[in-house]
């Protein structure tokens, strides 16, 4: 499946990604008149200092700042804050009860309950939160649907549904029939589906910029465009940047996939990208599908595809393509075969809007891990502390990562620490070359199984072999 970008219907800047911040981040952007947080120049100390002004970073600020108000915190941002995934994303802020296989899997179905309900908890704290500071971030709690789009998946959501119902949680995902999919949006892609009630959606720039707002009012003290360049753990810790270092107690390696780049952690993930294409707004387009409801919703794709509306009627459409890479680099921000791969299933899930152009595109990194779920941990000698491997799905559980962090950091005995996402059993992916190679490899034979199968076709076999591999060597990635 290939068109021209004409047939797409991409304007300029949409086939130009990373030459400007995503469209959530400049809206942000337009509207503040908050104060800079200039890049650091001389040796500091602290008490705390967190690398990455993400989500996962600032809400742990956040935490520590609501436990102890005197500690001294620093952050430190390469970019600006927002600028990596977190200004990038969806604005899925969606429920894990889809990741309940895993859960079950790996922990238990009573621990994999106590998971889902904290991320439900972070949902709503989430727009607590916006409320409660003047952040509007356009919180919308309208659930998440799931689609079926080829005959592979009919049994991934019938597995699903029947998963949250084993575990005593029937209510929190429902199968849906093919006309209940249709009333809710009416695709000719979509043939049945499910629906997840815990999911909400935001504007992901307005939310990490309005975190980043009630930080700076707290006294906590940022420095953008401040890259760490080194870590001595000490204790006390010393974080090195190119003008300047902060010496600490204790350091947060909120990072990303850019902890791809860092040997402590870099074989808990391998990096892939997403990318996103935004319509012009087509309010009128969406009456007539009759998606109206603000739902988020995606396919059951492995190089999932997933799409939401904006206040002002457009669709924002993630997915479906994208590479592994070894290091953090342009194909992450600047890859236009990627915002093509995106269009394609834009157009393939909405031929109503074939008239409507794609605006805009941007892309971002996400942080794989080997088990599709998140780790919260503690790294020798014990004052260093990281979360990461989200995989795609970090807008709600970063809000529970910074509880876990600052919890871990203050030594505190708590409901978040005990999570068994917290300091688990290691698992690894191989080392290096072989990570990158199968990353690579595997990731294409997805997206190329996934895309037979939704046209129909049988995939090649050998593709088929390798898009199965994850799963044969252990890993809970792929179907
Ligand atoms: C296109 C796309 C769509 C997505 N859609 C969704 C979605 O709809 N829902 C969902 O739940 N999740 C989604 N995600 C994933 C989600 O955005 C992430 O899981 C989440 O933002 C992770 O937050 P974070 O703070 O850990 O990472 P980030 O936001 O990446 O923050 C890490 C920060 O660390 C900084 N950094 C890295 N190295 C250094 C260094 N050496 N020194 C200083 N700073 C450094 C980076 O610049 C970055 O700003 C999406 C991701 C992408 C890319």
């Amino acid at each position: 499946m290939s068109a021209p970008p004409d047939e797409l219907n991409l304007t300029r800047n949409a086939l130009t990604p990373g030459a400007q911040r995503s469209w959530w981040l400049r809206e942000a952007l337009a509207h503040e008149t908050g104060p800079d947080c200039p890049a650091l120049t001389e040796a500091i100390n602290a008490d705390v200092v967190i690398v990455g002004g993400g989500f996962t970073g600032l809400w742990t600020a956040y935490f520590l700042s609501e436990a102890k108000p005197d500690l001294g915190i620093v952050v430190l941002e390469q970019d600006i804050c927002g600028g990596g995934p977190s200004g990038r994303n969806g604005g899925f802020a969606s429920g894990w009860w889809d990741e309940l296989d895993g859960l079950v899997t790996l922990y238990g179905a009573e621990a994999a309950v106590k998971a889902c309900r904290a991320i439900s908890d972070s949902i709503s704290a989430i727009g607590q939160f916006c409320w409660t500071n003047g952040i509007g971030a356009w919180f919308k709690r309208s659930g998440y649907m799931y689609a079926i789009t080829a005959d592979a998946h009919e049994r991934l959501c019938e597995e699903m549904v029947g998963l949250a119902a084993k575990v005593g949680a029937p209510d929190e995902l429902r199968e849906l029939t093919a006309a209940e999919v249709r009333a809710r949006c009416a695709s000719p892609a979509f043939r049945g589906g499910a629906f997840m009630r815990d999911g909400a959606s935001v504007q992901p720039g307005l939310l990490v910029r309005g975190l980043r707002r009630v930080l700076l009012e707290r006294g906590v003290t940022i420095h953008e465009g401040t890259r760490a360049t080194g870590l001595e753990a000490g204790p006390p810790a010393v974080v090195s940047t190119p003008h300047g270092t902060v010496r600490a107690k204790s350091v947060v390696l909120a990072l990303n996939a850019w902890a791809t780049g860092w040997p402590q952690l870099e074989r808990k993930l391998v990096a892939w990208s997403s990318y996103i294409v935004l319509t012009a707004p087509a309010p009128e387009q969406l009456t007539e599908i009759g998606w109206t409801g603000g739902e988020l919703i995606s396919d059951f794709r492995t190089s999932l595809r997933y799409f939401r509306t904006t206040r002002d009627g457009r669709i924002a459409f993630g997915g479906g393509g994208g590479r592994a890479r070894r290091t953090i680099d342009d194909a992450f921000t600047h890859d236009t075969r990627a915002v093509m791969e995106a269009a394609q299933g834009f157009r393939l899930m909405f031929p109503t809007f074939a008239d409507v152009p794609l605006e805009d595109a941007w892309g971002g990194p996400i942080d794989v891990s080997p088990t599709h779920l998140p780790v919260f941990g503690t790294l020798e000698p014990g004052n260093v502390f990281y979360a990461l491997g989200y995989t795609g799905n970090g807008v709600a559980p970063t809000h529970l990562a910074g509880q876990v962090l600052a919890d871990l950091v203050t030594g505190r005995d708590t409901d978040a620490v005990r999570l068994p996402l917290v300091n688990p059993k290691p698992r690894l992916f191989p080392p290096q070359p072989f990570r990158s190679w199968g990353a690579a490899v595997v990731r294409r034979a997805m997206i190329a199984k996934e895309t037979a199968e939704e046209q129909g076709r049988r995939p090649n076999p050998l593709v088929d072999q390798l898009a199965k591999m994850p799963r044969r060597m252990g890993y809970l990635l792929g179907h």
